[in-house]
């Protein structure tokens, strides 16, 4: 393809959920669309991630697509919460079943992207030398696909094996009698410790961050919860639109006061006990709201924390002390705290040790030398636009993106960005994005999208383009529901502090999916209020 030139009404970069989705709905309109990923495979995620453990937090029937009612019926899971696996087993079944395929280039990325005013269009250009015009390009490019790489130098002069929990050898890896360093405990560390651990000879876990991660309980699905929920689909669908994360849970009606510590205790136990995220998070109106609403769950998973675990000095230090529950990604484990009564394996605090470098052997904190066969690096993720600055992309004037956000990035309802005609962000900063159910918010957006484009071609329009005073309320709006929550109190991926240097914005919208929905559906309904049509 090097060198060869294309038109089409539409690229699409990322073949995720979010990229397949958007070819599916663009074809039916009848544009033609291409789709370019880096990876040679379709899955985002369900294809980088086939790290030991690596599997869904959000319960399988509910973490798929909801477009086509033939599909719900045809795909069966088989676990509460689906393994890596069969998420990409479904996606490869959905790009078989609509013939997605053949409009996606395969192990090409996108390297930039120029928007010319004069005639309207975007001209794309991809490694492998292609360069395509079209009316419209959708970003799929996910909001956790930039891995990370710890802040300390020397990972190439370790002479072991090392890997990434983003980028997991196909083959898989078997630690039988080895020792193996891992350094994260973040959502992919928690997964896959305990497996590792079970394998490894001796396991040492690195930790920034004590994480709170409740049990996830996952066992098969009984045939009598899938036929009822394959006989209510719709009304299920309905009703994560509608919810707060995109996961239907009931509305909590009392603050966490008014219930004596009895009661709160018994709905949290009750909460840990069903294996979710959400019960415990949302038990109370104010269980994100206020600090001390929600040192009471907190404190309660540190009581777990400090029975699981025998050796109180390792349970304290496993203790998350630094940011409210929910605020950093919570997680869902197997086993996760009990893995620490091993007697193989050891939890070294990088708050009182911090990482030094890497060696030829191993690991150097500032307190000593750890020696390695192998070392995991689950080390998270440039987070929400990490995939987005990486690519070269200038709008109006020859502006680039980069700079438009160098103070943080600026979006109108986190799908567009003033400047940048027709050039859409799935999930993208500012939406609800990482803060729910990723499948039901990709959907909303994908089907923004394609209402859009449709408005445009029926109403002779060539493009719209946020206008900036639209955008500069819908930051303030985000900025002010965040600092309603506890949410900008914590050092998170949320707001970028993660990554030395990215400016410290929080990247989602809190207001919850259904709100975010109702705000999108009366843009639309007001002929698309708050963009310049051209
Ligand atoms: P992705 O799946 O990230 O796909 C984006 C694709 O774009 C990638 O394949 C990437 O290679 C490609 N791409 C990026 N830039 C370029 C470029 N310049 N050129 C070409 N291709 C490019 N979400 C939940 O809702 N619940 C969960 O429990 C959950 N668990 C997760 C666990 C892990 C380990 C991870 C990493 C994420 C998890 N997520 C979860 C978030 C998950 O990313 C989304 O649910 C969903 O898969 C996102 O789909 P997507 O299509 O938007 O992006």
């Amino acid at each position: 393809m090097s060198g060869s030139k294309r038109t089409v009404d539409a690229v699409i970069v990322g073949a995720g959920f979010a990229g397949l989705y958007q070819l599916y709905r663009f074809r039916e309109l009848g544009l033609t669309a291409c789709v370019f990923e880096t990876a040679p495979d379709i899955g985002g995620t369900w294809y980088w991630n086939r790290y030991p453990g690596a599997r869904c937090d959000v319960e399988s029937m509910s973490y798929s697509y909801s477009f086509s009612p033939e599909l719900e019926q045809e795909w069966t899971w088989t676990e509460k919460y689906p393994p890596q696996p069969e998420i990409l087993r479904y996606l490869n079944h959905v790009a078989d079943r609509f013939e997605l395929r053949k409009d996606i280039t395969f192990s090409t990325k996108v390297t930039g992207a120029a928007w010319d005013d004069g005639t309207k269009r975007w001209t794309v250009t991809t490694s492998g030398g292609e360069t395509v015009t079209a009316q419209y390009v959708v970003m799929a490019t996910g909001s956790l696909s930039v891995p990370k790489d710890p802040e300390v130098p020397g990972i190439e002069r370790f002479q072991g094996k090392t890997y990434r929990t983003a980028d997991w050898p196909h083959e898989g890896v078997n630690f039988t009698g080895l020792r193996v360093g891992v350094i994260g405990t973040g959502s992919s560390g928690i997964q896959t410790i305990p497996i590792v651990a079970g394998q490894a000879a001796d396991t040492t876990v690195f930790q920034r961050t004590p994480n709170f991660t409740l049990p996830a309980g996952n066992r098969p699905l009984t045939d009598a919860e899938i036929a009822d929920r394959k006989a209510n689909y719709r009304e299920w669908r309905e009703a994560q639109r509608r919810s707060g994360f995109g996961v239907p849970v009931p509305l909590a009606d009392k603050s966490a006061f008014e219930v004596t510590e009895e009661e709160r205790n018994a709905t949290y136990q009750a909460a840990w006990d069903q294996g979710a995220l959400m019960p415990i998070l949302t038990a109370y109106t104010d269980s994100i709201t206020t600090k001390a609403a929600n040192d009471t769950a907190a404190e309660f998973v540190r009581g777990k924390i400090r029975e699981i675990v025998e050796d109180p000095e390792i349970a304290e230090k496993l203790c998350p002390t630094t940011h409210p529950i929910g605020i950093k990604r919570p997680c869902l484990d197997t086993d996760y705290y009990a893995t620490f009564n091993k007697d193989n394996v050891h939890l070294v605090d990088l708050r009182k040790t911090p990482l030094a470098e890497f060696t030829d052997k191993g690991i150097r904190t500032t307190e000593r030398e750890y020696e390695f066969d192998a070392i995991i690096l689950a080390t998270g993720f440039d987070a929400i636009t990490g995939a987005l600055t990486a690519i070269d992309i200038r709008g109006r004037d020859g502006v680039r993106l980069t700079d438009k956000w160098s103070d943080g990035p600026r979006s109108y309802l986190g799908l567009a960005v003033a400047g940048f005609p027709n050039l859409f962000t799935i999930t993208g900063p500012l939406s609800p994005s990482v803060l729910s159910n990723m499948v039901v918010s990709i959907e909303q957006h994908v089907d923004f999208v394609t209402h859009a484009v449709t408005y445009l071609r029926d109403h002779g329009y060539a493009a719209l383009d946020a206008n900036i005073q639209a955008q500069d309320a819908w930051v303030a709006h985000v900025d002010e529901v965040a600092h309603y929550t506890l949410y900008p109190t914590a050092d998170t991926y949320y707001n970028g502090a993660n990554v030395p240097g990215k400016p410290r914005v929080f990247l989602a919208y809190a207001g919850g999916v259904g709100t975010y929905r109702e705000h999108c559906e009366q843009v639309a309904a007001k002929a698309y209020e708050g963009f310049d049509l051209i």
